[in-house]
């Protein structure tokens, strides 16, 4: 099931005495000289009919080894058999030096590196291969690295010593891109070899692994704005209705197959640059439920059945006209599962999407990747062309600290070894929108992996740690260790959306210990302003993280006296960084609406009396009136769900405005649960009360309701804001919450 990434060929090796003689002789003069005290006779040799990539590939070759030498070798189109050479690209290179070399039997992205008396050959197949290998020759060889745009290493030496070489390499993925802003530099993908798709890399330095249209695309193939008015039976029939927006396609009708082939034929026409072409399904559902699709769908046990059936036909048409080329089609939401005896067509790529899981740990580290991982070894049965999406970043808080390190580390191996053909890390933004917790390492990491999964992850980050932190770098690599300790058990639990209070490892004390590493860090990088950038936009996730507890009421993350230093260095690295969206989702990734809740922290009120969970079945829990409605006791108890006796307790939080109900009931209960308490006043007075919850919400105060609210959706300080009168003396509050999944609890302030 291993893919292979590099194969080594180590040339003759046989018993007799004579020839281990003379084998010893040649690895000795394989020790070349190809640069000696910054001078050299060595020329680069690139044909006068290569392509430009090649032909770019040499000068690469020229200006590194002068960057590292000061010795500038010429770069000629002439053959000397005299002369020593490097040759770059196979075209024009000797027979003697060829050998049983093919260059048509090399892949696009594939590459040989062999010494041959002293003689280096360098090529590979095209379009990238020659230039893949100069820059594995580069790095692999001579110790050069592009970690980040700004840090380079190139290592110092007026003497480069070749040792035998014989290295035939190419990429466990055949697509690697990372969303990360860092990746998208087209020189540092370049030498990092990511293929992107989403911003291309031009054709001049090898073009990239493109994918038209990227995702999504049913719409596209059959748009609604043409068809729909004189066709909607080309449109998903839900509950017997016919829908022109947020749904997909009737799959099965043959004018929906001949409308799609015609708008392939014509993607394929016009771009001429993609290497796929994306069947996909819309995002979300709104399958297709007339009785044709439906009964495909049921036969077949999964609703890919319509999906594939629907594919392949498109891409039987395809195949013969142009048979190199790939379509691709995602298993998602609702296809998941493969289905029973349909099988995609061999030009037929899946796109598995990755998505509801716990981040804490990787794939083979829990139990919350169990589901995918059957469907991935389902898909794995009935097809060899299986392409990855997976989320490694935190979408509703890009700055969080968010430790999955060991996802990155292993999971990409996984993926590798289960013989996908491509992986796409989704990141923490589109690019024009940049930052994000350790983005840059994440890119590098994702890079050197997608090339060689079998690398040691670990070794990767301590050494992108080491080179772009400098004399920081052992505190930001105990900063990294302390993370990810702390969400090592078993029992730590958190999405890719995760809340700062979800999985309980950002607790006050690992925060405070983050920040004495970083402020030691800084003060290591004090004297070097390109460095202390670096510095403070790895610690910008724990400032975050202070600045987010005091919004909600956390004060033993941050004083008040402290704040507002910390508020303003959280903007100047904002600002320095040109970091414009913390978020996925505007609302939540708004800066400066950040800012202002962080300025304006509330008095939030966090000790209660809790009781619950009573029955939520049909998710109508919030309507019926249970016993706390009518009456606050708290030595009594109550029949609550399941059957089980509930009572009143009390609690209280210390370091969040939020209160939690997945702490104390399960949120698998899907229950609803009361709060209530009473509030002092002084005198009459009218008050704005700001409440978050999640999910849905009701309140009463003196027992009258103020405020109605079923929805589903993730607590957020003052999403609320409601009016109310509180009479001098003794008002009670009661608030209900319901839970539909995911996180239970919410915050109550006064404004
Ligand atoms: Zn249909
Ligand atoms: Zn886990």
């Amino acid at each position: 099931m291993r893919k292979t990434a590099k194969s080594f060929q180590t040339g003759i090796f046989s018993t007799t005495i004579i020839v281990v003689f003379i084998l010893i002789l040649c690895s000795c003069s394989n020790n070349n000289f190809l640069i000696r005290n910054g001078k050299s006779e060595i020329r680069i040799f690139v044909s006068a009919r290569a392509d430009r990539v090649e032909t770019y590939a040499a000068f690469e070759l020229q200006k590194y080894l002068q960057e590292i030498s000061g010795c500038k070798l010429p770069v000629t189109h002439v053959d000397d058999p005299d002369a020593k050479m490097i040759y770059v690209g196979f075209d024009g290179v000797p027979e003697s030096v060829l050998s049983d070399l093919n260059s048509s039997e090399f892949g696009k992205e594939e590459y040989i590196i062999r010494t041959t008396g002293e003689d280096i050959l360098i090529a590979g197949g095209k379009p990238r291969g020659t230039l893949y290998g100069v820059v594995g020759f580069l790095s692999d060889h001579l110790g050069c690295r592009w970690y980040t745009r700004e840090v380079v290493k190139v290592p110092q030496k007026k003497t480069i010593v070749i040792h035998g070489i014989e290295e035939r390499q190419k990429p466990a993925f055949e697509y690697r891109e990372a969303w990360y802003k860092e990746a998208y530099d087209t020189q540092w993908a370049v030498h990092n070899r990511l293929n992107p798709s989403i911003v291309p890399i031009p054709d001049s330095l090898g073009g990239s692994y493109i994918c038209y249209p990227f995702v999504h695309t049913f719409y596209q193939l059959v748009p609604p704005e043409t068809y729909f008015s004189a066709h909607p039976e080309y449109f998903s029939m839900i509950k017997g209705v016919r829908k022109e927006h947020e749904a997909q396609l009737c799959l099965t009708n043959p004018e929906v197959v001949e409308i799609a082939v015609n708008t392939v034929f014509q993607w394929i026409e016009q771009h001429p640059e993609a290497n796929v072409f994306s069947i996909d399904q819309n995002d979300g559902y709104g399958y297709c439920e007339c009785s044709s699709c439906k009964a495909l769908d049921e036969a077949e046990g999964s609703h890919s059945a319509t999906v594939i059936n629907f594919v392949n036909q498109i891409a039987d048409t395809v195949a013969k006209v142009f048979p190199e080329i790939k379509l691709q089609t995602l298993a998602y939401v609702y296809s998941e599962v493969p289905p029973e005896t349909i099988r995609p067509a061999g030009n037929v790529t899946i796109r598995m999407c990755h998505y509801d899981y716990c981040s804490a740990h990787p794939l083979t580290g829990c139990e919350s990747h169990n589901l995918f991982i059957e469907r991935l070894e389902a898909w794995h049965k009935i097809t060899n062309r299986i392409t990855i999406w997976d989320y490694f970043t935190n979408y509703s808080r890009y700055l969080m600290p968010y430790p999955n390190f060991e996802r990155m580390k292993n999971d990409v191996r996984y993926y590798a070894d289960f013989g996908c053909t491509g992986l796409f890390a989704q990141g923490s933004n589109v690019p024009e929108n940049g930052g994000g917790e350790f983005s840059g390492l994440r890119a590098w990491v994702f890079a050197q992996l997608m090339w060689d999964p079998w690398q040691d992850g670990q070794a990767l980050i301590d050494e992108f740690v080491g080179n772009v932190y400098g004399s920081a770098a052992p505190y930001i690599s105990q900063y990294i260790r302390l993370l990810h300790d702390k969400v090592k058990p078993d029992n730590v639990y958190f999405s890719i959306y995760a809340e700062p209070t979800d999985g309980g490892f950002l607790t006050p004390e690992l925060v405070k210990e983050a920040e004495e590493l970083f402020i030691q860090a800084e003060a290591e990088a004090a004297d070097d302003p390109a460095l202390l950038k670096r510095v403070e936009l790895a610690h910008l996730p724990v400032i975050y993280t202070r600045l987010y507890f005091y919004s909600t009421g956390g004060l033993a993350f941050l004083s008040e006296e402290e704040m507002p230093d910390v508020l303003q260095k959280f903007e100047r690295i904002i600002a320095e960084h040109k970091i414009t969206r913390m978020a996925e989702r505007e609302d939540i990734g708004n800066i400066r609406n950040f800012i202002e809740r962080v300025k304006t922290a509330n008095t939030f009120v966090t000790d209660w009396w809790l009781i619950g969970p009573f029955d939520n079945t049909n998710e109508n829990g919030l309507q019926i009136i249970y016993p706390p409605e009518q009456e606050f006791d708290s030595s009594k108890a109550y029949p609550g769900s399941g059957g089980r006796s509930v009572k009143w307790e009390h609690v209280g939080n210390e370091i969040s405005g939020y209160i939690d109900f997945t702490g104390m009931y399960h949120p698998s209960d899907q229950g609803v649960a009361y709060a209530a308490r009473t509030i002092h006043m002084e005198q009459d007075t009218v008050v704005q009360i700001g409440v978050g919850s999640n999910d849905g919400v009701r309140m009463w105060i003196n027992r009258k309701l103020v405020l109605d609210h079923h929805i589903g959706r993730k607590a957020e300080p003052n999403q609320e804001i409601v009016t109310v009168h509180f009479r001098e003396g003794e008002n009670s509050v009661l608030l209900k919450i319901d839970q539909l999944g995911g996180g239970w609890g919410f915050y109550f302030s006064i404004l």
